[in-house]
């Protein structure tokens, strides 16, 4: 194991500037994903700040007009607990719930579930040598290797790895806020912006800059929350991540949708909102699955599967269908 020290924060503000001025710090909340990392060598910081004594941090509020603000140190089981979160966004308590195992929610932030870094398996291996995102330059195994679990959409030739957090995706479907506290003051960030597609730089997986400490994520009311649904299929049916996931929300006159969301997981280096297909079913009947179909394919013209990972294009498309008719049932 790395050796590191560790020290407790206990201001935002110190704990702000003592992380920018300090190349060698890290943030640590729960830890469940920094300290695989450092055990994998894939993370070596010097200096770990325990931000979990930061006040105000782990509420779970209501916003005026319906929304919800979810602290960053608010703790995945008990945001998936929490009756308001539940009733007026199901689809955020499902991707926590079908998320990692109880042990692991019962530790696991919100803050750091969208920090997560991928679970490329090349990335995560400390003798697999080629990885963009590990070492700069040193190319990327996954590309020509097995990649079965990585994109098919907006990869580049330096990175074909996923985004594996499955909040992530309910909360880009949702066009949540990122509320990040810096330096210079308060950051609002739009969360489809939150995470990066890899272009040439994959070892930067988000937007966030040194001396950024996110402080809450903000879910905005939304006509569609209430009729919403995460889908998520993996390998195995429980504490595994997703090879492919839905977050779908509706809004309907009877079974006319009037609007849709729709954001997917497990299919490229950030939440992927698929914007075409949500315009395209506008006026689509829930009951009409072939204009459903029809309606999402829309948003597979630019999918590039990789040499093992083809299935995933089919497979997204029945998914988000799917999703949508579950959504359909909760309006
Ligand atoms: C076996 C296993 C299975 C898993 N399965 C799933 C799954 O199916 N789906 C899923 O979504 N996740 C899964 N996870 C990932 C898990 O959800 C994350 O490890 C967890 O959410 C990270 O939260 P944490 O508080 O422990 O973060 P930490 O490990 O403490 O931190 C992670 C990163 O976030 C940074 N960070 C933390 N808080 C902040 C903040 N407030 N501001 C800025 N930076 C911050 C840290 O510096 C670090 O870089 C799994 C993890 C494991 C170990
Ligand atoms: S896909 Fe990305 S994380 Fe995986 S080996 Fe290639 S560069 Fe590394």
């Amino acid at each position: 194991m790395h050796p590191f020290s560790l020290s407790r924060a206990d201001d935002p503000m110190k704990a702000v500037t003592a992380h920018a001025l300090d190349p060698q710090l890290a943030f640590i909340a729960g830890g469940t994903d920094l300290v695989g990392l450092m055990k994998d060598r894939a993370a070596l910081p010097e200096r770990l700040l325990d931000i979990n004594g930061l006040p105000n941090m782990a509420r779970i509020e209501k916003l005026p007009r319906g929304g919800i603000r979810i602290g960053a140190l608010a703790r995945m089981s008990d945001v998936a607990a929490d009756m308001e979160v539940r009733h007026r966004f199901p689809v955020i308590a499902e991707a926590l719930l079908f998320a990692a195992s109880g042990q692991l929610r019962n530790m696991a932030s919100i803050g750091g579930n969208i920090m997560q870094r991928t679970r490329c398996a090349y990335f995560r291996d400390e003798t697999s040598g080629r990885c963009n995102k590990r070492i700069p330059g040193s190319g990327c195994a996954a590309l020509h290797g097995l990649n079965r679990n990585h994109a098919i959409f907006g990869w580049a030739e330096a990175c074909v790895a996923t985004n594996p957090s499955d909040l992530a995706v309910a909360l880009a479907a949702m066009d949540a806020i990122v509320v990040v506290r810096r330096q210079t003051g308060e950051r609002r960030i739009p969360f489809v912006e939150f995470h990066r597609l890899p272009a040439s730089t994959p070892e930067r997986d988000n937007v966030l800059e040194r001396g950024d400490l996110i402080i809450a994520v903000e879910v905005p009311a939304r006509q569609e929350g209430r009729g919403s649904h995460y889908l998520k299929i993996r390998d195995r049916q429980s504490y595994e991540f997703a090879l492919v996931s839905v977050a779908a929300a509706v809004a309907t006159d009877g079974r006319r949708i009037l609007s849709a969301r729709l954001a997917m997981g497990g299919v490229a280096h950030k939440p992927w909102r698929l914007s075409v297909a949500e315009s395209a079913l506008s006026g689509a009947s829930l009951d009409d699955g072939d204009a459903l179909k029809a309606a999402i394919r829309r948003s597979f013209g630019d999918a590039r599967p990789l040499a093992h990972n083809a299935f995933k294009v089919e497979l997204a498309q029945r998914a988000a269908v799917r999703a949508l008719q579950i959504a359909g049932e909760r309006t």
